[in-house]
């Protein structure tokens, strides 16, 4: 298998009818920037930045968190990187962070709720991002946008440091993105009153699941009892990535799902072309990409859409081994 997956890797990201795909990593660690050469991934579209928030037992220092920033841009050797904002809370905890006990986590103070409750700690953040980014190109994840004025406020706060930096005639990316991290349904439905302001999507289908379906994705007994290949589902996420298209803005879903053989076909068939994984699962969905007829399994999928799920899942397998998975 291992060898496969080795030359696999230098071969070309397209299904077997032809569709360019990118697949990028999710990492949130220093050391796993050696994953990008051993996987061949295009890039990293998601550096979960808590992770140093969360290993360290104090406030990481806007110099801290500069360094780790520059070190991941150097790393990554001229790929694009995706860095997420703050995405503390929830299931994401430190010991230091104002208070996390609240009843409901998930449904709480987190994440962008705290970056924009707290903007200093925010802004120390994406001062370090520019800092750090030198003149290379800058992209900046806000995650858990519930309501367009989140991001709005977000992406002023991103706008508003890199004017600061000008104004002191300091060196600013040459191009600044602010993304937007889909993973509420409510946002889902306001897409389209976003969009025109938004450089880059990035769907989290972890988290999207989670709130779709009401399922803790940490409660064992809840977490894996609805089916995120159901018409409800796939629905919703073809949806989104068609408002994404009509706006002529690129969309990418990371998340567990993209990191699954036959969901990842299903996405691609959806017309995910962009997909973001942990690095352990770059060579199994790749080899699925590229032995997938992308256009066949699209075409039947665009039929069943609202089949009852048992067929519908039976019909992707025997559809999926027809289109070469
Ligand atoms: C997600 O929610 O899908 C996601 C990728 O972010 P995280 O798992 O870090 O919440
Ligand atoms: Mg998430």
């Amino acid at each position: 298998r291992r060898a496969i997956f080795e030359q696999l890797r230098q071969a070309p990201s397209v299904t077997a009818d032809g569709q360019a795909f990118e697949l990028h990593l999710n990492i949130g660690l220093l050391i796993e920037l050696t994953r990008l050469a051993e996987t061949g991934a295009k890039g990293i579209g998601l550096f979960r930045t808590e992770f140093q928030f969360m290993v360290s037992d104090t406030l990481p220092r806007l110099d801290e968190q500069a360094e780790l920033y520059r070190a991941v841009v150097n790393a990554s050797n001229g790929h694009p990187v995706v860095f997420r904002t703050l995405d503390l809370g929830g299931d994401k905890v430190t010991s230091y962070a104002p208070s996390t006990r609240e009843p409901n986590p998930a449904l709480g103070w987190r994440a962008i709720r705290m970056g924009l409750d707290r903007p200093g700690l925010l802004r120390y953040q994406l001062r370090s991002l520019i800092h750090a980014a030198g003149e290379k190109p800058l992209k900046v994840l806000f995650p858990m946008i519930a309501a367009p004025w989140e991001f709005r406020a977000a992406k002023a706060m991103l706008v508003k440091e890199v004017e600061y930096f000008r104004r002191r005639g300091r060196t600013v990316p040459e191009t600044v993105e602010a993304g937007l991290m889909l993973e509420t349904p409510g946002m889902a439905w306001a897409i389209e009153q976003i969009l025109p302001e938004v450089d880059f999507v990035s769907v989290g289908a972890n988290d999207l699941m989670q709130y779709f379906y009401a399922a803790d994705r940490q409660n064992a007994r809840v977490s894996d009892r609805y089916d995120v290949l159901a018409p409800a589902a796939l629905q919703l996420l073809k949806s989104i990535r068609d408002a994404c298209v009509r706006h002529n803005v690129p969309v990418s879903i990371c998340g567990e799902l993209a990191g699954r053989p036959l969901e990842a076909c299903v996405l691609m068939a959806l017309g995910y072309d962009r997909m973001s994984m942990a690095a352990g699962s770059i060579g199994p969905v790749k080899r699925a990409l590229t032995a997938l007829d992308a256009g066949r399994l699209g075409t039947w999928l665009a039929s069943h859409m609202t089949d009852d799920l048992p067929s519908l899942r039976g019909g992707l397998l025997k559809a999926g081994s027809a289109a070469g998975l």
